[in-house]
């Protein structure tokens, strides 16, 4: 089973990756860690990628590719997890490729669809204890009374500078950015299964497990 996953920043993909990782035996690949382990290698295409990046260049689809083949090679017949990868319609055709090559297909492109008003409001609404680290939401989990933290009854709290508006908006139009060119590809195929990622983990979770069980079509 080889599945991409895509989903934005807060729909919790990196939560479901890992969850399937444990639970199923599969493997991530996630292109900006690959990339980063090839670099700290030494390999010879380590040392290309550590050329490239240094020079401030997007490394290739070419090394990429050779990347991702030497890592399925290496994967045997686990399931594999795509992850940043690919972003194009030239790489989703290369990948189709590497997996050809090997006796493999991709079976699935998970979609963890957000609502973009929702996102916003959940991550805007976190903040947390200063002394303690006890996590709180202005809506969905306020402390019990108002500026003391139910643990420790601290009234100090902190908010992420991250957890904001602007930088949610940016990082969905990034992310729409992104997917935009290789969900066509993948929905001409009829590989693609949104799944919706403003569920709880447990249920999302469900639904890419009755996926990849074959028990939805
Ligand atoms: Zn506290």
């Amino acid at each position: 089973m080889n599945i991409i996953l895509l989903g934005p920043p807060g729909a919790g993909k990196g939560t479901q990756a890992a969850r399937l990782q444990a639970a199923r035996g599969m493997i991530q690949m996630s292109t900006g860690d690959m990339l980063r382990e090839a670099r700290a290698s030494g390999s010879p295409i380590g040392l290309k990628v550590k050329a490239v990046m240094d020079a401030g260049e997007l490394v290739s689809d070419a090394i990429v590719t050779a990347l991702i083949g030497e890592r399925l090679d290496a994967t045997g017949d686990r399931g594999v997890i795509f992850d940043g990868f690919p972003r194009t319609k030239h790489q989703a055709e290369a990948l189709d490729m590497l997996l050809g090559e090997r006796g493999r297909s991709l079976d699935h492109v998970i979609e963890l669809e957000v609502d973009e008003d929702e996102l916003v409001r959940r991550i805007t609404g976190r903040f947390s204890c200063a002394r303690c680290g006890s996590g709180y939401h202005d809506a969905f989990r306020p402390t019990k009374v108002a500026g003391v933290c139910d643990a420790c009854g601290s009234t100090e709290f902190t908010r992420r500078p991250d957890d904001n508006e602007q930088t949610v908006r940016t990082r969905m139009a990034e992310y729409r950015a992104k997917t935009a060119p290789i969900l066509p590809y993948y929905r001409e195929r009829g590989l693609v299964r949104p799944v919706d990622g403003m569920a709880s983990i447990e249920v999302v979770a469900a639904e890419i497990d009755a996926v990849l069980d074959g028990t939805v079509v």
